[in-house]
């Protein structure tokens, strides 16, 4: 599977940078941090219960899943909350009708993605 990729023209540029890092792997989490020798704790800055790793701020934390979860419902759309992987392949896959539905979606996508 390669990397996802999301076109985010229509958002602000700090919205477009942190998405682009994070699909990219370039999100600066604390167990990359610590790999590099950064005296810090490291748990989730969201949950304090796991150790804060990109999958598990998305979506295994409980607090970033239930903010995209409760963004999906308020979209409309019910459905399981799945790795960051298949939710960014889902937002590509979903995307590519370029309605402004789907349109919002990708938005908030990135939104959670940066507020996070
Ligand atoms: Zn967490």
């Amino acid at each position: 599977m390669g990397k996802p990729s999301l076109s985010l023209s229509c958002l602000p540029q700090t919205s477009v940078y942190v998405m682009g890092s994070t699909l990219h792997g370039r999100l600066r989490t604390k167990d990359v941090l610590l790999k590099w020798g950064m005296q810090i704790t490291r748990d989730c800055v969201l949950c304090g219960s796991h150790l804060e790793t990109l999958p598990h701020l998305f979506f295994d934390c409980v607090y970033s899943t239930e903010v995209w979860q409760g963004i999906l419902l308020w979209l409309h759309w019910k459905r399981t909350i799945l790795t960051w992987e298949r939710e960014c392949c889902w937002i590509q896959q979903t995307c590519k009708s370029r309605t402004p539905r789907e349109a919002l979606l990708k938005a908030c996508f990135a939104s959670v993605v940066h507020g996070v």
